[in-house]
């Protein structure tokens, strides 16, 4: 009886042995198709500069080997024509941000033309390229002005609040707290809080796998 018991024993051992090689591979098949499609990607974007903090940002982007975007005003552009060479000439992509940030909505079809088309000719003579991405002052667009620029509008989908919070470390935290695969991340290099914010952000990301692309680059994907 006891020798009987130890033989069934036995074979539910070989039997659960044998189920458990089959399983494995297939199980790990699985995780590494799952590690080979999942991409953490995200975008860091820069509204309303370049400023004289610009520089500085340029500088760490340039020792992270990261690209970044930039959406420039043109009445600041115009006024800082080598640091917006140096965006150009580093890889980074520049948009058009209007070239005084009014609000389009209160404007007539002329101007909104106007804050657009001169912005655009700015950029296209400091950097020997033209751009066809859009972003409009505080993100307000609607028909009209989508057919006015013939551009790309380019919005964002984290909103970092920097000109509000104007602290690194809240920032770097509210951030790295809330970012996802694909995240356009909207910031601001017109404070010196942002940029170090920003340069904290791309450790802390880079630490946990994400990678850094521009925007026009994070579209494609
Ligand atoms: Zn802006």
């Amino acid at each position: 009886m006891k020798r009987k018991c130890f033989k069934s024993i036995l074979i539910i051992i070989i039997a659960l042995s044998i189920l458990a090689i089959c399983k494995l591979p297939q199980e790990q098949t699985v995780f590494k198709e799952e590690a080979r499609t999942s991409s953490k990607v995200v975008a860091l974007t820069f509204d309303d500069g370049p400023s004289r903090y610009t520089s500085m940002l340029l500088d760490g982007l340039k020792e992270r080997d990261v690209k970044v975007s930039f959406f420039v005003l043109g009445s600041k552009a115009e006024k800082n024509y080598e640091i917006l060479k140096r965006m150009s000439d580093e890889g980074h992509l520049i948009g058009n941000h209007t070239y005084s940030h009014k609000n389009l909505y209160r404007l007539s079809a002329e101007e909104i033309f106007n804050e657009i088309d001169k912005t655009n000719l700015i950029i296209e003579s400091i950097t020997g390229t033209s751009t066809k991405y859009f972003r409009p002052s505080y993100g307000l667009y609607n028909q009209k002005i989508e057919e006015l620029t013939n551009m790309k509008i380019i919005l964002w989908n984290l909103d970092t609040l920097d000109w509000k919070i104007k602290n690194s470390k809240q920032i770097t935290r509210r951030v790295v707290s809330t970012v996802k695969d694909g995240s356009i991340i909207l910031m601001h290099d017109i404070y010196k809080t942002s940029v170090k914010a920003a340069l904290d952000i791309i450790d802390k990301l880079q630490e946990k796998g994400y990678t850094f692309l521009r925007v026009d680059e994070l579209l494609i994907r």
